[in-house]
């Protein structure tokens, strides 16, 4: 299945990011080896960590890959196309790993499945020529790309997530995966249109790539109306 090959690829990608967060931190960066594993779960650490001012950096899961091109086609900021669900902004913020700045004019490029649990763009859930819940910002001169969505589905033997990739000059700089807190999504879940589909079978805690390094990658998520927002703040490598 298309989504399979994806997440297969993906999970090697998380595994070098690993290796690559560790030599940064041996090289002088201190944020990400001066915490326990209990410390990643709080609030004070990772993106959160970045946002409060706490740490002073965070490095994404990340993995260097191209040339890529961007499809122009799914270049806005809606990226909803009528699909039903609890409204979702997105602040996601790149900053320079090597120097916490914000980067400006990067392309942030989320994909995610709707309420049903299904994704556009794959031959195999008859989705093929539709874009729904694809999208592509650049950060503005504060580092930041806002989206419009709503709160993601799920599938089976996956946690809820959203995917990220981040280009910047033609290259992919980071590639991810962005989660959610469990108990926000059961309350999410207990609305429609979610609540017309049986529980999810699959928790942060049980799903083999949110396990390596995904607490770094929770968004941070907070009531707005009747939705939310969701913001993380994404270290990248500039090479
Ligand atoms: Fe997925």
């Amino acid at each position: 299945m298309h989504e399979d090959a994806r997440i297969s690829r993906r999970t090697s990608l998380l595994k070098i990011g690993g290796l690559l967060a560790g030599a940064v931190a041996a090289g002088g960066w201190k944020a990400a080896d001066s915490l326990s594993a209990t410390d990643e779960e709080s609030s004070s650490a990772g993106p959160a960590g970045v946002a409060s001012g706490v740490v002073a950096c965070v490095l994404a899961p990340e993995q260097t890959e191209g040339p890529y091109y961007l499809d122009d086609h799914k270049v806005r900021r809606n990226i909803t196309q009528g699909k039903p669900g609890v409204s979702l902004s997105l602040r996601l913020t790149v900053v320079d790993v090597s120097t916490c700045k914000p980067i400006r004019s990067a392309a942030v490029d989320v994909w995610h499945c709707d309420a049903g649990g299904v994704y556009s763009g794959t031959s195999v859930q008859d989705t093929e020529d539709a874009r729904f819940l694809r999208g592509i910002q650049r950060t503005d001169a504060k580092g930041v790309a806002v989206f419009r969505t709503i709160y993601p589905g799920w599938y089976s033997g996956r946690t809820v997530h959203i995917h990220v990739m981040v280009y910047l000059g033609g290259n992919v700089v980071h590639t991810g995966q962005l989660y959610f807190p469990d108990k926000l999504t059961d309350a999410v879940y207990r609305r429609l249109p979610y609540s017309r589909r049986p529980n999810r079978n699959t928790r942060n805690g049980a799903d083999s790539i949110f396990r390596n390094g995904g607490s770094r990658s929770l968004l941070e998520l907070r009531r707005s109306g009747t939705g939310y927002t969701g913001s993380i703040t994404m270290g990248v490598q500039r090479s």
